[in-house]
Parts: C-alpha cells; structure tokens; sequence
C-alpha cells in the first residue's frame, strides 16, 4: 500500500504542472451566481490519455486510481450477486474503461452504479453502462443532474476547452435516489451510501465498505495534502457534514474522488481548516475589513500547502485557488447572517 501511493505521488509532479492557461479567462465566469475571486485555478480534469488503475483493498474491493491526478478515481465493490461501481467519470470512454478493469476482474453483472455527486466528472459516463445497471444516487444529486448542458459548460474549463471530451455524453438520469442512508447488500459483501449533508455540494455521498473500513468520498474529501473546496453551498454547512461523518464512520482508507489516496487523518485536517477558516473570516467581518482585504490578509496558511520540495508541490496553486474561493464563500455567508 505504501508502495502504491509513493508512485502515485510521483505521477502527480509531472502531471499537476500542467495547470489550465484558462483560468484568467475562467476566473470571471459566474458559477450558479458565485464569481470566482481572482487567483482560482479550475482543476485539470482532461481524461485525455488516463489510466485508471487497480488497486485491491480487500477481498472484492477495487479502487481505480486515476495515475494523473486530480483527474478522477472511482471504484469497484464485488460480491455473490454481483458488482457495484463507485462514480461513472467524466465520458464513455472512461467508463468503459471502468468497466474493463471490472471485467478484469469478475464476469459478474454490474447490478448498482453509484454517483458520489452530480458533477459531470463524476456523471457524464452513467450512459455507457448496461441498461440493466440501477444508477443509484442522493436525491438532491439526482436533481442536480438536470442542468445537462449547464454542467457541460462549466466542465469546459477543466478540460482545457476541449469539448470533444464529451462526445457522445448522454444525459441518463438515477433510477433509485435515497435521503439518508442505504444498505445494499452485494450476496456477502455490503455496501453502505451515506449522506451527511451538504459538502462540496448539496447531495454530496460516501460509499463505505464497513468490512475493510475504506470509504470513498467524492468531491468531500479530496485526498491527500488537500483542503476543502466549497463549490457550491457554505463552509459552515461544510464542517458540520463532515463532522457528522467523523463521528459516524470508522475509516482507516478514503479513496477521493480525485487526487491521492488517504486515511482517516485527512478528515482531522478538513475540519480543522474550515473550523479555523471561518472563525479567520468571521474575524475579518468584525474588524470591518472589506472582501478585498480579507481575501488579501488570509492567504493560505503553509500548514494546508502540500510541501514545497513535496511530490505534490505542483497542487499548491490549486489549492491556493480553492481557499480564496473558501474566503469569498464564507465572507459572502457570514456578512448576509
Ligand atoms: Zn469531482
């Protein structure tokens, strides 16, 4: 396991570096009515040329792991009956791609299909999978799915304007949405989704394998020498989501729904971040400093940077990015309560 996260980590310094030119071009683009501040960078999510790679868990438990960073992991859980696929990816071929290291592994039929959030990476690949597959997701990620061509659009940045990327991408919708909870039982193996509320975004879901305490989070937590990035939706509903799943959850492996594998330690560093940033912000507002000047007095602290001689050194902008984006948010929720 130590070995295979080491060679991740590698992948990432060659691969993060190539940050997308678009982002002063982005950085105006409104997003649900949300302006990025300047200095945000879109992730770099072009699959162009990825692999997803298997790594085995447990008995019947597969991650795939995206070997360029952040570009998006996903996943796999087999038992008697059959197979349940963590996140679709962002088109056709990947999740073809998906379903070969699934058939690599098991000719069983892919019987669920779980979407972690609505985000077209995660989504925009649910058309390729066998008509008989129930898609299953939160209710308000389901919802959320309907902004099709909205949600193209918005992806556009993170694949360097590249629109070819989603060929072929047909909107296909769940067939099962669930509120809070949901057991499924794989024929000995189970598989627990949770929701813990609002996160990176309204309908946010953990898939949790309780027989080897791995949980794949989605955009919730998102890996290794990361921070939260609130996309949509507030800090403070943030912490208070993640707080409830630390509290709940046993989780001794979390596969991200993008960047590196990690443990249960990155969950301590996402709540302290958005404990400490909102109290940061909260302050500003009080001193009666301007969005501007809070932006410009809290940068990211180098505690939440990924090392500068670090195989993740390259992340630093993005993560850069993400925290004045977090400031913007919470000044913005804070000063209208
Ligand atoms: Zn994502």
């Amino acid at each position: 396991m130590k070995r295979a996260h080491k060679l991740g980590a590698l992948a990432v310094t060659a691969l993060l570096t190539a940050a997308s030119p678009l982002a002063a071009g982005t950085a105006q683009k409104s997003f649900g009515g949300f302006v990025p501040p300047a200095g945000w960078l879109p992730p770099p999510l072009d699959p162009a040329g990825v692999q997803l790679q298997t790594k085995q868990l447990g008995p019947g438990v597969y991650a795939l792991l995206s070997n360029r960073p952040p570009v998006d992991n996903s996943g796999f859980v087999v038992g008697e009956r059959g197979v349940l696929v963590i996140d679709a990816h962002i088109n056709g071929t990947m999740a073809m791609q998906i379903q070969d290291a699934v058939r690599a592994v098991t000719d069983k039929p892919i019987l669920y299909l779980v979407n972690t959030n609505a985000h077209g990476d995660h989504t925009f690949g649910n058309y390729a999978f066998p008509a008989e597959t129930q898609i299953i997701a939160h209710r308000k990620t389901a919802a959320a799915m309907h902004h099709f061509e909205e949600e193209k659009a918005m992806l556009l940045a993170t694949v360097n304007g590249d629109a070819s990327v989603f060929d072929g991408v047909e909107l296909r919708l769940p067939d099962v949405v669930f509120e809070k909870s949901m057991i499924i039982d794989l024929g000995g193996r189970v598989v627990e989704l949770h929701h813990f509320g609002h996160g990176n975004t309204p309908g946010d879901t953990v898939v949790y394998v309780p027989e080897v305490k791995a949980a794949w989070t989605g955009n919730l937590v998102l890996g290794a020498a990361s921070i939260p990035w609130a996309i949509e939706g507030g800090t403070q509903a943030y912490l208070k989501t993640l707080a409830d799943m630390a509290a709940r959850l046993d989780i001794e492996t979390i596969i991200p729904g993008h960047v590196l594998t990690t443990n249960g330690d990155s969950l301590s560093r996402y709540l302290k971040y958005l404990s400490e940033h909102i109290a940061e912000v909260q302050a500003a507002i009080r001193a009666g400093k301007s969005l501007d000047q809070t932006l410009e007095s809290l940068p990211l602290k180098e505690a939440y940077l990924p090392p500068a001689d670090s195989p993740l050194a390259a992340a630093r902008p993005l993560m850069q990015g993400f925290h004045l984006w977090n400031v913007k948010k919470t000044y913005l929720e804070l000063s209208a309560q």
